[in-house]
């Protein structure tokens, strides 16, 4: 197939979707993004621990074929574009893609890839397991009591981009609606607007009591500020209990239907925290937390303090994740300083790299480089981030600390 000013797709076989379920073949063709700044050595390094970790796990059965596809800073260089068409239509078709991460421009007249993917691909579903791997530097007492799985609602709420500016008309003719349906706000505000739909709320929580259920985690707690915003982080809350019993009543029970009994073995526990208090929970009892739902701004938060809790950003993966597509990234940004200085920690696109083969069905391998990530920490064998922080620890390079993974796969 060709893909424009990319030329050809190598050959490999396009991931299917057949009766709601991603069909993937023994040689898929994956899109993958380098990235800007720091992503060319974190790609590089990406790529042979993944390789190495299929080759191992498969002895040459399964192999991914990449196809390079281009955004942000690079593509603007090479294209004049910093989205061009090509790389949204390449993900569109082959479903899963991987992306190192990319230049925010400063100023308007731009496509943000990341914006554009989840609207047109429509990835409600913003994904980052949060578990820490021993010796990782962590501000706290017990980092490993840590283990939870973020699901973010990841295209309504506050981030729907509905607001206006101060004094616009558009914000005026809010406020004089707002008015005639006999509420006040005072003249000359900013207005934004959070929406939150049943739909879109229920389908984050399905994806996240699913995975639930099919990975053996005790709970799904649904994180809310409902006690304040009644109808919109309330109703989601509500949804969630709703779903939950009309979908799922044989492999769940609401926390309020137990009393103090033990929930029976098998059964997830659906409850729910305050944002507020959910904060102060993740820091003080984090290991009763397991599965999150969660609406959009709380689960940036959230997801962001979960990280620096088991060592920072450096280390911490993501995905998006729609029906049907999904792409797994970087969660930092692209430490220019230190680009095509072989320096910087390529954990958080490595540790994307798993989820991605997890979601490929190909465990064998995800297991792998995961075993390989906590026995090469184990060995205090760490880049500068990690190093500079840790007694008696061997510092590498983005390349070395890469072949170290593979030595320990
Ligand atoms: P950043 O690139 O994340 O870097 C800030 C600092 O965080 C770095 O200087 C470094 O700290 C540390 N850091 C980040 N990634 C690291 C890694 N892999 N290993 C070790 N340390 C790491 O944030 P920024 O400087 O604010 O943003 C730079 C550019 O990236 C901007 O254009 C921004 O818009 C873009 N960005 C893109 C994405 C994305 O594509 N998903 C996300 C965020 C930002 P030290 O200097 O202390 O070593």
């Amino acid at each position: 197939m060709d893909f424009g000013r990319f030329g050809s797709a190598p050959s490999g076989t396009r991931i299917g979707f057949e009766n709601g379920a991603v069909v993937v073949p023994d040689d898929p063709v994956i899109p993958f993004i380098r990235g800007d700044g720091t992503g060319p050595d974190i790609w590089k390094a990406t790529q042979a621990v993944l390789d190495a970790a299929v080759r191992t796990a498969f002895g040459g059965k399964k192999q991914i074929v990449w196809f390079e596809v281009f955004a942000g800073e690079t593509a603007k260089n090479r294209f004049d574009d910093w989205l061009p068409q090509e790389t949204v239509d390449a993900i569109t078709h082959f479903r899963v893609a991987i992306k190192g991460p990319l230049t925010t421009p400063v100023g308007g007249g731009f496509r943000s890839l990341n914006v554009t993917l989840r609207q047109l691909l429509d990835m409600y579903a913003c994904i980052r397991p949060v578990r820490y791997f021993d010796n990782v530097p962590s501000p706290m007492k017990r980092p490993q009591d840590v283990d939870m799985i973020i699901f973010r609602e990841n295209v309504e709420d506050v981030y729907a981009g509905i607001e206006w500016r101060a004094g616009s008309p558009e914000a005026d003719e809010m406020i004089a609606t707002i008015a005639r349906l006999g509420k006040k706000v005072r003249a000359g505000s900013a207005i934004g607007v959070k929406p939150v739909s049943e739909i879109g709320s229920k389908r984050l929580i399905r994806k996240a009591i699913r995975f639930a259920i099919d990975h053996g985690k005790p709970s799904v707690t649904l994180v809310h500020k409902g006690n304040i915003m009644k109808y919109t982080e309330g109703a989601f809350r509500d949804w969630g209990y709703e779903l939950a019993k009309a979908e799922f009543p044989d492999h769940t029970i609401a926390e309020a239907d137990l009393g103090s009994a033990a929930p029976p073995p098998g059964k997830v526990v659906i409850r729910d925290r305050i944002a507020d208090s959910m904060f102060q929970q993740a820091l003080l009892r984090p290991k009763e937390y397991s599965v999150v739902a969660t609406t959009n701004l709380n689960g940036d938060y959230l997801s962001d303090a979960l990280a620096a809790q088991v060592g920072g950003l450096g280390m911490a993966p993501g995905s998006n994740e729609g029906t049907e597509h999904a792409v797994f990234e970087a969660t930092h940004g692209t430490a220019p300083k230190y680009a095509n200085l072989d320096k910087i920690n390529p954990g958080s696109l490595i540790l994307s790299g798993v989820m991605m083969l997890e979601y490929l069905g190909w465990g064998e391998a995800a297991k792998r480089v995961e075993g390989a990530m906590r026995k090469t920490l184990a060995q205090k064998v760490m880049t500068y981030d990690l190093a500079r922080q840790t007694e008696g620890a061997t510092e590498v390079g983005t390349s070395g600390f890469a072949q170290a993974l593979i030595g320990n796969l």
